[in-house]
């Protein structure tokens, strides 16, 4: 990934994994569970990172995506019906 050879690596891992870690995740529609990740599409060396290591970032490695969201307990994808309402409205 040549675009990142020239960005301290660290510092842009860092800001991801705080940004992710700071991020209010919606709980499961199917279980409640509180444990859930934003799911995101593309495997690079960073993203790799971030999914061992941050339990809100769920990794594929193609699209299109399932879900928006993925519950870590009941290991399913899911959306927010409500979602697109907020803030969408005019
Ligand atoms: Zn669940």
């Amino acid at each position: 990934m040549a675009e990142f050879e020239t960005y301290d690596r660290e510092q842009v891992y860092q800001d991801i994994y705080a940004r992710f870690m700071r991020m209010e995740v919606p709980p499961c529609t199917q279980c409640d569970s509180r444990s859930t990740a934003s799911v995101q599409v593309g495997i690079i060396g960073l993203t790799i990172r971030l999914a061992a290591t941050c339990r809100k970032f769920k990794l594929l490695a193609n699209g299109p995506k399932p879900g928006k969201w993925f519950c870590n307990s009941c290991q399913k994808f899911f959306n927010i019906p409500d979602e697109t309402d907020q803030g969408a409205t005019p």
